[in-house]
């Protein structure tokens, strides 16, 4: 049967994305290789490089004078890699989850950590909002899409001091203000390639301002120089991206992204509103467009497992909500089809009739 998935991450990827990649696995553009199995330093990798770098740039309009990295760690390893970099005395940060949360422990290691705002008592149902900025601070540090959560910064806020974005679960999703940051980073894993790939945007003169030594590997500067290749990038994930960039931009890159991104979650949203067994678990303003949390209503809260059920057997895949929200996530990046969540909805729809 045709699964319909909406996995948080590792997650969907267009269909096509996979089949050539599957291809490449087994014959890397008629090389008689496999792309597992050639050097990162090969002339045909080096355009895989270049094609994905220059995608990066002009599906988001990336001003001159920044850097595109293709490196390993996982967006865990840039909470500590961004205050290495650019923290010399003061960071703030907006907590809006864990991963926010994560993000912020590890600047503490390095300078005075300043946080503008929290909605950890609400469970982080919300994006706080109408918080001061220290306009000293070396960056304020973001997490546009909280996976967890289901809450979103749909905007680029303003901000006295240059920005740093976590954006691994809303990447490519809508048009973004880069000259506003000195550095976006996150996970491809979300909405752009296989696991194993960290992207890093980074403002070359917003770096080597810091006075501390900053080991090798963890200094951007060093792969700025090395062109991502200091030593061996995660070649295959590397592959897949330059893929699905292609595949955005065939398809009318970021603006047409955000429109489809719009048109699926208010689908999802509006029976979530209209079900009476369903609620959202998000302020309404701040939903994701990614991550589209909800629960069973009150008196439905007993028939949970009962629609984890029936979800399943109309083939939905990985709608478990993070333990920390329960209920349900339906994770609606870029490759998952209108069709998808309409199969969800009519399960909804189905289950409403059953009860
Ligand atoms: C998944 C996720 C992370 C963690 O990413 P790793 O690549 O597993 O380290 C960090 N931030 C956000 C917003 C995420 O969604």
């Amino acid at each position: 049967m045709r699964k319909h998935n909406f996995n948080a991450g590792p997650s969907i990827l267009p269909r096509e994305v996979i089949e050539e990649t599957a291809k490449a696995i087994l014959d890397f553009n008629g090389s008689g290789l496999s792309i597992l199995e050639i050097s990162h330093r090969s002339k045909d990798f080096q355009a895989v490089v270049d094609e994905a770098e220059a995608l990066f740039k002009e599906l988001l309009r990336i001003p001159e004078g920044y850097s595109v990295l293709f490196l390993g760690g996982g967006a865990s390893l840039e909470f500590c890699m961004v205050p290495y970099n650019f923290l010399e005395k003061k960071a703030a940060y907006l907590n809006t989850g864990v991963w926010a949360k994560k993000a912020m422990k590890e600047a503490k290691g390095f300078g005075e950590v300043v946080e503008v705002a929290s909605s950890a008592d609400a469970n982080y149902t919300f994006i706080p909002k109408g918080y001061a900025i220290p306009a000293d601070a070396d960056y304020f540090h973001i997490t546009t899409n909280n996976t967890i959560y289901g809450t979103e910064l749909k905007e680029d806020p303003d901000s006295p001091a240059p920005m740093v974005a976590d954006m691994s679960s809303d990447i490519f999703s809508r048009p973004v203000d880069v000259s506003k940051y000195i550095c976006i980073y996150g996970g491809a894993q979300k909405n752009l390639a296989p696991a194993g790939l960290t992207f890093v945007i980074v403002k070359n003169d917003a770096l080597g301002k810091v006075s501390r030594y900053i080991p090798t590997m963890l200094n951007y500067q060093t792969h700025v120089d090395n062109g991502s290749m200091f030593n061996t990038p995660p070649v295959l994930p590397i592959y897949s991206a330059m893929l699905t960039l292609r595949w955005i931009k065939s398809l009318g890159g970021v603006k047409e992204m955000e429109r489809r991104a719009v048109e699926k979650a208010d689908m999802l949203y509006a029976e979530i509103d209209r079900n009476k067994m369903f609620a959202g678990t998000a302020a309404k303003e701040d939903r994701s467009r990614m991550n589209i949390c909800f629960v069973m209503a009150t008196e439905y809260k007993k028939l949970e497992a009962d629609f984890m059920k029936l979800a399943i057997e109309k083939g939905m895949v990985g709608i478990k909500g993070h333990r920390s929200v329960g209920g349900f996530r339906a994770s609606t990046y870029n490759a998952i089809t209108k069709e998808s969540v309409q199969a969800l909805i009519d399960c909804m729809q189905e289950f409403e009739k059953l009860h």
